[in-house]
């Protein structure tokens, strides 16, 4: 009876993955080859030849990733890296979050392989991808135009948006704000109505679990306080590297959010309440306005079981004093993680090969999603999970983690698919609310400094940064007048080198990107 069963499982299984096995044109080679890997993320800090996506690509591949993972007993994979280059012997694969700058700077010198003649002459799925996406080929090219890892590259373009009490705007007969002026007008009606019902005069009316959500307010003036999803970073305009705190629109808004601030219509505790500030005050009905990521902020509404009538959902960008409505923050296309070829490599074809499996319509499917038949199946052409993925309760995320899929230390493309099975109706709504107004503004991807560029960066960049922040943060809380103290504050960022950093990042910029 028990092998009965064993026999009608095993055939269920091959029944269900047959159409890869029968032709086999996933596989790279005919005997299985051992390639050797370090992986280092703090979720993972070891490669696990368990993982059942290992499993299921060694089948299909006939690869066969051994783990060689220095530093393991640490969750810093900064520190393992530095450890693995400090042992003088790479293995065939290295995976790591923030690989870039570690290619960036020893691939030129022979520690990594340059992939673009293999990828061109081994790697149709890469390539295409590349070619379709020049801007991200570029984006991860080093200094030499030699591109030295394969990146994990997000799918999906929205990350955060603007949210509001729709039950506390309706309470208070007022509609949802559309400009600047607007969302004034409802924070100081936050602030005065008690739309909380408790007769104490409680209400905060814009708070944020990073306070760099209250900078972002800024684009409601023209300003920018970020080029991309790294909080205050460059930006581009026009071909231009600016960089957010030295212009005009920033010093509009640093004025008009300090205004906001003593009136009480920011949190008073935001520099400090750090990241249960979205869990405590709406959770205890004080908090109405925030700027936070679509998935998580939206599961708040499970609150309307607890507080009557609780809905807080997406809210368009309201337009500008130029009537301008951006949301600034979207997802990264490309991350600084992935995996890269080690120099000393010997089987580089192989091991391409290898890569461009995970970029194949099977392989993607298998890092996005688990094992087919298992974890997922096929349904309309698309990889819907099953039960034993989405019946647990858990999060779907920590769940693909322990299989050894949506691993980000190694190069992969995600498939927005995946999420959207577990993303909630009020995420879902926000989502169509944004596309259909068009709202996100292109990124600013980085660049790749050669050694002199790199210099002055680190020789500037680091205290300048400290300075912009420190006054931002004074000025915010009452000390000093950003109008009054602009012209020595534009003065000091010059004196202390931020134009040679701008004149460092626009040469890296115009030689990776042809501008
Ligand atoms: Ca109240």
């Amino acid at each position: 009876m028990r092998h009965l069963t064993l026999a009608s499982a095993l055939l269920t299984s091959m029944a269900v993955t047959t159409p890869a096995v029968a032709d086999g044109h996933l596989k790279i080679v005919d005997e299985p080859l051992e390639l050797t890997i370090h992986m280092h993320h703090k979720r993972y800090p070891a490669y696990n030849e368990d993982w059942p996506v290992e499993q299921e690509a060694r089948r299909l591949t006939n690869i066969h990733l051994k783990n060689a993972t220095i530093g393991s007993n640490t969750d810093n994979s900064g520190e393992a890296i530095n450890l693995l280059l400090a042992s003088g012997k790479l293995p065939d694969i290295i995976g790591t979050s923030r690989i870039k700058d570690v290619v960036n700077q020893y691939g030129p010198q022979g520690a990594f392989m340059p992939l673009n003649d293999l990828i061109d002459e081994h790697a149709p799925h890469l390539k295409a991808f590349f070619e379709k996406r020049p801007d991200i080929k570029s984006a991860i090219s080093a200094a030499d135009g030699n591109m030295y890892y394969i990146p994990y590259l997000p799918d999906g373009k929205y990350g955060r948006a603007y949210f509001i009490r729709y039950d506390w705007l309706d309470k208070l007969g007022l509609d949802v704000p559309q400009n600047v002026d607007e969302v004034k007008a409802v924070l100081e009606a936050f602030r005065d109505g008690d739309p909380n019902g408790n007769g104490l005069k409680d209400e905060v009316p814009y708070f944020a679990r990073q306070w760099e959500e209250l900078i972002r307010l800024v684009t409601l003036w023209d300003g920018r306080s970020s080029g991309s999803d790294t909080y205050h970073d460059f930006y581009v305009d026009g071909g231009q590297i600016r960089h957010p705190y030295a212009g005009e629109g920033y010093r509009e808004g640093v004025k008009n959010l300090t205004e906001w601030y003593a009136e009480g219509l920011i949190d008073p505790e935001v520099f400090t309440r750090g990241s249960s500030a979205r869990e405590y005050l709406l959770s205890e009905d004080l908090g109405g306005m925030t700027h936070d990521w679509f998935a998580s902020t939206s599961g708040y509404n499970r609150l309307s079981s607890e507080i009557e009538g609780f809905v807080f959902k997406a809210f368009a960008p309201p337009a500008s004093i130029s009537g301008k409505r951006i949301e600034e923050h979207r997802r990264i296309p490309i991350k600084p993680d992935g995996w890269a070829i080690g120099g000393t490599n010997k089987h580089p074809v192989e091991t391409i090969k290898y890569f461009d499996f995970w970029f194949s319509p099977e392989g993607r499917n298998i890092v996005n999603f688990g094992v087919e038949g298992v974890h997922w199946t096929m349904e309309d052409g698309k990889a819907i999970f099953t039960d034993a993925i989405l019946g647990t309760g858990r999060p779907v995320n920590s769940q693909l983690y322990e299989l050894g899929a949506q691993l980000h230390a190694r190069g992969y493309f995600q498939d927005y698919g995946y999420e959207i099975q577990w993303s909630n109706e009020f995420a879902l709504e926000g989502i169509a609310l944004y596309d259909e107004g068009d709202y996100l503004i292109d990124q600013f991807l980085g660049v790749a400094f050669n050694k002199d560029e790199q210099a002055v960066y680190d020789k500037y960049w680091p205290s300048i940064r400290t300075y912009m922040l420190e006054r931002q943060q004074a000025w915010i809380l009452g000390t000093g007048d950003v109008e009054a103290d602009w012209d020595d504050y534009m003065a000091d960022l010059d004196k202390m080198g931020l134009n040679d950093v701008l004149a460092a990042m626009q040469s890296a910029y115009n030689r990776q990107y042809g501008g």
